[in-house]
């Protein structure tokens, strides 16, 4: 197998983002494949006791074991990295190993952490519940406001950690703002990039330190695995996250890595269609229902910010309707659009987050994160939206709107 060496690595960084896309981190093996070989591996063999010794001790190399090393999910890792526009990147076995992976790596009992309000609903049980547990303090802001992270600082602040666009209100972080504030008191910023993912937006391009991926959701974009990835430069994965990661195993399966390498290949014919399908959807439904948070439209308060750090919307919004009753009965009257928590499909899914993504959130803490009971967030897919369109207006119509 031709592995890439950093002189073919130097030369893939000046491809433009779909041939990176197509052809970024691909080895093949002696049998000149053009689809990316699958590794179903769990180990590897040496000719000699001398060479396992060699490769163990790194002077050597080679693969040793696939909980650190395996031929298709570096295939992966390597085509991720140049869609971000990242030193390095590496994969974990869902969206929740790499934000797990990526706080606990480099947190330890007595440091702060600054986190966003509006958030998935697991991310914010680590802040909440899982690093406070081991002695790290949190502290949660409104994202929206840069101001908040800076009045948040303290003297043992290690990490700002935040999504934008956020699940599920569509809160959407000045980048540039954070991050350089996070550079400027030695804070790692750690910024969650799901909903955008690299095709839409970079965020180490606004000054990001880390960036971290739930890899089910559009890099898969036709919900088929899970999948996750964290990127940051080679000396910050090498000697903080690996020595985490290594011993702990929360590894991508190369089967899984394999589909995500295919799922890359579209990812950017799918986000552009899927953000213009959910631009039409929208326009459909504002003004029909009482409120939007839809970041493509000019009625999202934070709209110019969320088109200067995104080159599109992206397929996914929220929008609001008169409590959990009438949220349900939307729901139920969908014909077309599936009921569904996932997003980043390349099906139009629909979920009332209070009900369901974010139901194990207190009650209390969802009205913080404004996460209410009429609440619907919509994922717009590849249909044809005016079948969207229409398959919403009955529904609209037998829930009374
Ligand atoms: C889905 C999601 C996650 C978690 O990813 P999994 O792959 O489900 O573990 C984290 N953050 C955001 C913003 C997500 O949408």
């Amino acid at each position: 197998m031709k592995r890439l060496t950093g002189q073919d690595r130097a030369t893939t960084a000046t491809w433009r983002p779909a041939t990176r896309a197509i052809r970024g981190g691909t080895a093949r093996t002696e049998y000149g494949e053009t689809s990316e070989a699958l590794f179903l591996t769990s180990g590897y063999t040496y000719d000699r006791a001398a060479d396992a010794a060699a490769r163990f001790a790194g002077e050597q190399a080679g693969m040793t074991y696939s909980r650190l090393q395996n031929p298709t999910v570096e295939m992966l890792e390597q085509r991720i990295a140049l869609l971000e526009g990242a030193e390095a990147c590496r994969t974990m076995a869902t969206g929740m190993a790499a934000m797990t992976a990526a706080l606990l790596c480099q947190l330890s009992a007595g440091d702060h952490l600054v986190g966003g309000r509006a958030a998935f609903g697991s991310c914010r049980w680590l802040t909440d519940t899982l690093l406070p547990k081991f002695g790290i303090e949190t502290t949660i802001v409104d994202a929206r406001d840069p101001q908040q992270f800076a009045d948040a600082i303290r003297p043992d602040t290690k990490v700002f950690f935040f999504e934008t666009p956020a699940n599920p209100t569509m809160d959407v972080v000045d980048l540039r703002a954070v991050c350089d504030l996070a550079r400027a008191h030695g804070i790692t910023s750690v910024v969650d990039n799901a909903f955008a993912t690299p095709a839409l937006q970079r965020p180490m391009e606004w000054g990001a330190d880390v960036t971290a991926y739930s890899a089910t959701k559009m890099m898969d974009g036709q919900g088929r695995v899970l999948a996750g990835a964290v990127c940051g430069t080679e000396d910050w994965i090498t000697n903080t996250l690996l020595p985490f990661t290594r011993n702990t195993g929360p590894t991508l399966s190369p089967f899984n890595a394999w589909v995500v390498l295919k799922g890359l290949e579209t990812l950017d014919l799918r986000i552009r269609r899927q953000s213009e399908n959910a631009l039409a959807v929208g326009r459909f439904l504002e003004g029909r229902v009482p409120r939007m948070l839809h970041p493509g439209l000019p009625s999202h308060p934070q709209h110019a910010l969320a088109m200067s750090q995104m080159d599109a919307c992206g397929p996914i919004f929220a929008f609001e309707v008169e409590g959990r009753e009438q949220a349900h009965a939307l729901l139920d009257g969908l014909a077309l659009v599936d009921i569904s928590n996932n997003i980043g499909d390349s099906r139009s899914l629909m979920t009332h987050p209070a009900s369901t993504t974010h139901a194990s959130v207190s009650e209390e803490k969802r009205a913080e994160m404004g996460v209410t009971e009429g609440l619907l967030r919509l994922n717009v897919g590849l249909e044809d939206p005016a079948d969207l369109i229409e398959d919403l207006d009955q529904a609209l119509a037998q829930a009374g709107l």
